[in-house]
């Protein structure tokens, strides 16, 4: 059969999710939460044993769990994944008056934990291999724009000391991270990953988020795994875990009675309803990551033979969680983009386009980028589909 002649590439498009995903009832979302194990059991008894809140024994389980399964040596907890970010880039020593190099092409958090810290956020372009930052051509720029200085890399056209290099792996799709690194090392930035999407994925057989110094994840409601809200900061530096612990109970000193802070805190620690649904969801990583996996492949054969679009598939040396799967419109269908947009959702077939590139929001649009000539093109090419692993029988 040939799908390719006829036809425009919205209804093909339409047609090869249906025949991947077969009948479903009713509106299919991108990702929906799936519950189909202990979660019921594990919040019902933080309930029946009034233990809700911050002090109840499962946040622990839940960070215990998280540090076995990512290999970090410790995981902290928080209400969200951009609060995750916010105190990783405030314990990687970001203050205002400093830049951050971060993907123009991302989800708004990523900027916004900078500019919360009063710092400005810098846009680096992304490579189409990874859809995350693109370690060669941040090299050349950064070799153009900035130099070392006592140890320090200055942006030489702001005078602004650029500290900190933030890759987010984008769609679960681990970037170039030894690449990252090497640039990193060159420039004397602290890299601190935005693993937001990434949970279960690997690079080179590490899970993103333990790379760099520290690394945040989310567990918000249309993530991988979901707390219904939540976050957590990875790091392999046990000093920086009990200031992250001290920052997210809003800096209080130890004490069976006293109100001592020693500096301005956050209340940024995950509650135990929370953490206990994190729990329940975490022991069903495997079996999500599974069918996700399967998913795929139906998605694979479904595109194979469709004139216009790719599919976009883990990289050499990586392993993807698949958070949620991208198509990519050739350049000379980009302008069909909307088409297929609202071809999809007419069909009860939820799709999305990638962010608005956060370099053009009105709050960052007068900060410094690079040439953001990929990030500008997967922008107009970029529609995620329907993800969520219950599209395939356990
Ligand atoms: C989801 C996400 C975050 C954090 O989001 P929260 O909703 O605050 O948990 C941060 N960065 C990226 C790229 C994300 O996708």
């Amino acid at each position: 059969m040939s799908t390719t002649k006829s036809g425009s590439v919205s209804a093909r498009v339409v047609d090869a999710i249906r025949g991947a995903i077969g009948p479903q009832d009713g509106f299919t979302p991108l990702h929906k939460p799936t519950f189909e194990n202990h979660e019921w059991d594990y919040v019902k008894e933080c309930i029946d044993t009034e233990w809700v809140s911050t002090a109840g024994s499962y946040v622990e389980q839940f960070e215990e769990d998280l540090a076995e399964y990512t290999g970090a040596e410790r995981a902290i907890v928080t209400v969200s994944g951009t609060a995750a970010l916010h105190v990783s880039l405030r314990l990687a020593g970001i203050t205002s008056e400093e830049e951050v190099l971060v993907p123009a092409l991302s989800f708004v958090a990523t900027a916004n934990a900078v500019a919360y810290l009063g710092a400005t956020p810098h846009f680096v372009d992304s490579e189409e291999r990874t859809l995350g930052l693109d370690p060669e051509k941040l090299g050349a720029y950064l070799d153009d724009i900035a130099e070392v200085r006592d140890g320090t890399c200055v942006n030489t056209q702001t005078g602004r000391p650029i500290k900190a290099l933030v890759p987010m792996h984008a769609y679960g799709h681990p970037v170039a991270l030894d690449a990252l690194q090497e640039v990193a090392e060159r420039y004397h930035l602290t890299l601190v990953e935005d693993a937001a999407e990434s949970l279960g994925s690997l690079y080179k057989g590490t899970h993103t988020g333990t790379v760099g110094r520290l690394g945040a994840l989310s567990f918000n409601g249309n993530k991988t795994i979901t707390t219904g809200g939540g976050g957590a900061i990875l790091t392999n530096d046990d000093e920086l875990a009990d200031e992250a612990l001290h920052l997210v109970r809003v800096a209080k000193e130890d004490h069976e009675w006293e109100y001592f802070h020693d500096q301005t805190g956050y209340n940024y620690r995950m509650p135990n309803l929370n953490a206990a649904l994190g729990c329940a969801q975490l022991e069903q990583m495997p079996s999500f990551l599974d069918r996700k996996r399967a998913l795929v492949e139906r998605y694979r054969d479904a595109f194979e033979e469709v004139e216009g679009v790719t599919l976009f598939t883990e990289r050499e040396n990586t392993r993807s969680n698949y958070w949620l799967n991208v198509l990519l419109l050739d350049e000379n269908v980009a302008d069909r983009r909307d088409a297929v947009l609202a071809a999809t959702n007419e069909a009860d077939i939820m799709t999305r386009p990638t962010w608005q590139l956060l370099s053009s929001l009105p709050m960052y649009e007068d900060c410094p980028r690079m040439d953001l000539a990929t990030a500008e093109s997967l922008e107009r090419r970029l529609i995620n589909i329907p993800s969520t692993p219950t599209l395939v029988d356990a």
